[in-house]
Order: C-alpha cells, then structure tokens, then sequence
C-alpha cells in the first residue's frame, strides 16, 4: 500500500515536473501530444497516474517475451533480460515494459514520464535513451517523435510508442536480410526499409515529409563516401536527403550521422565547435605540426613490410 501511495505520488511529481519544472517547450508540447494532458485532466482516476508493481511488471515482461518467442526472434530482435544477477532491473527491459503495458493497447508515452518511471529504480537517470535504442539497436517497433517517422500517428518530439510485438522495426537488420549478391540487390534493399528514405522516412511515390510538394524518389546513398557505391555500402535516401548530405557525413544502416566524411565540414562550424575540434586534436597529436607527424608515419610505414599502397580516399567533393 505504502509502495502504491508512492508511485501515486511520483506519478504526480512527473506531471508537475513535466508542466511546471520542465522547459516551456517540452511541456507544451507534451500537453499537444494529448497523454499528459489527458492524465492532469482526469484527476478522478487516480490509477492512471500510478506506475506499474513489480507484479505487473513480470506479467508484462513475461507477455513480451512470449511474443519474443514466437514472432521476433526470428528476425534477430535482440529481448534484454529483466533483471540482473544482483536483482536489479535493466533499465532498457523496464521501458520496454512500460511501453508495452496493457498491450496491445498501448499508449504514447513521452520522454518525462518515462525518466519519471526509470527513477524510481535509478534515482540519477536523466537523459533516457532506451526508448531509441530499443527501435534502432535493437530492433523492437517503437516509434519516435523525434525522428519523422511518427508523422501518421501524430507521435511528437520526446514520445514514444510500442507499434506491435510481431514485427521488427523497419529497416532492422536490412543489410543482412538482403542478398548482398543478388542482381536486384536494389529493389530488395529498398524493399527492406519499406520503400522508405533511411533519413527522413518519407516514402517512395508519396510527397516528401518535409516538402510535400515534391514525390519522393529514392536515390542510391552512400553509408561512407570514402568507398565505392554499392551492397553493404548503401542506403535509400530521398533526392532531398542524399543531395545535401553527399560526400559530407558517414552513415549508418538507419541513416543516422555517425562521422564527418569531409573535414570541410568543420569549417562551415561555429568557433565554438572549431575551437573544440582544435582543442582535441591539439591534445591527440600533442600540439605537433601535422608535417612532422606525417614525415614519423611516412617513416614507420617504411619501416613496417610490406609497404602500403597510399591510395587517397576519392574525392569527396568539395563544399560551396
Ligand atoms: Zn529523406
């Protein structure tokens, strides 16, 4: 009883965190996305405020896991245990938890309530990240309002919601599922993240996400431009994504930024990040100049047999 009363009241600490405490923008748009809003505004079912008991936490956990079992395995979706060897819970099995609750109808759940949630286990938790990682790295189907790809259930910045248990996020493991040597490699890549551009999300044939005069045709682009174009080093991109992003940005198979392909980057960068940049590559090569720390390369390559081919990456392409 004494445990509830204190969910009870958390619950209610997260929507006043998340109203009062929380930044302006954060809260309105939370209170836009309806979920909070409809938890302040219904005071008289107190229950919806609570947050779930270590019972129903198993049950849940144990339902997801069933559904694991049969549908998502397969697909290499990766189920995190519930608990740790020293008892505590994982906090990435948590949120799936909380995601999945009452599934399958389930509710969009936004980034506050969720820390909310999380502190009761671990006080410290602050920037909640499990919700993407789950969807990205993991494979489960949780869409996000910070990416576009929540657009058609109106999911805004900072929510989250459990699409199903049966399948596997789009775009998942894509790169393994296609046939790398297959002579429609393409059609099947593109099938794979559900004809959809692997940045934006906006979908081959329909208006682009964010210019929707335009149709959304998918280019070939490339993961890094350093190497060639093609299986393993591809994703769909719309001609909105893929022309302003080529050759700059290294990418990963879920279309997110990972690396800088063109340091011409940097210089298009506030001071403040060149000066960072600077400051870190001073410390990594000791403040040396960059001919003297080419010449002991140079001289170490020699050294070492047999010599490298010093082929140059390709040109990345230069920036306006
Ligand atoms: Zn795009």
């Amino acid at each position: 009883m004494k445990t509830r009363m204190k969910s009870w009241l958390l619950g209610l600490a997260a929507v006043w965190f998340a109203v009062a405490a929380g930044s302006q923008e954060t809260a309105s748009r939370t209170l836009a996305g309806g979920d909070l809003a409809a938890i302040a505004g219904t005071t008289a079912d107190a229950s919806q405020l609570s947050f779930p008991t270590d019972e129903e936490i198993q049950r849940t956990y144990d339902l997801i896991a069933d559904y694991h079992t049969k549908h998502l395995e397969e697909l290499g979706v990766k189920l995190p245990r519930l608990r740790r060897a020293n008892g505590d819970y994982v906090l990435s099995a948590l949120t799936l938890v909380y995601l999945a609750r009452g599934y399958p109808d389930v509710k969009t759940v936004s980034k506050s309530e969720l820390t909310q949630f999380m502190r009761q286990y671990v006080p410290d938790v602050n920037d909640v990240q499990q919700a993407r990682h789950l969807a990205a790295q993991s494979g489960w189907y949780i869409l996000s309002g910070t990416r576009k790809d929540g657009r058609e259930l109106n999911i805004q910045p900072g929510e989250y919601r459990l699409i199903n248990l049966e399948e596997a996020y789009p775009g998942f493991n894509s790169q393994r599922r296609v046939d790398l040597s297959s002579p429609d490699y393409w059609e099947q890549l593109k099938a794979a993240y559900g004809y959809r551009c692997a940045c934006c999300g906006s979908k081959e044939g329909e208006p682009n996400f964010n210019w929707p005069d335009t149709i959304t045709v998918l280019q070939k682009g490339h993961m890094d431009p350093s190497k060639p174009l093609g299986p393993g080093n591809l994703i769909p991109q719309c001609v909105k994504c893929n022309q302003p992003a080529r050759d700059f940005w290294v990418f990963d198979d879920k279309g997110r930024v990972v690396a800088v392909a063109n340091p011409a980057v940097v210089e298009r960068s506030s001071d403040d990040v060149q000066f960072q940049v600077y400051e870190r590559l001073y410390r990594k090569y000791g403040g040396r100049d960059p001919e003297e720390i080419e010449e002991a390369a140079a001289a170490a390559a020699e050294d070492a047999d047999p010599p490298e081919d010093a082929t140059e990456p390709e040109s990345a392409g230069t920036l306006p």
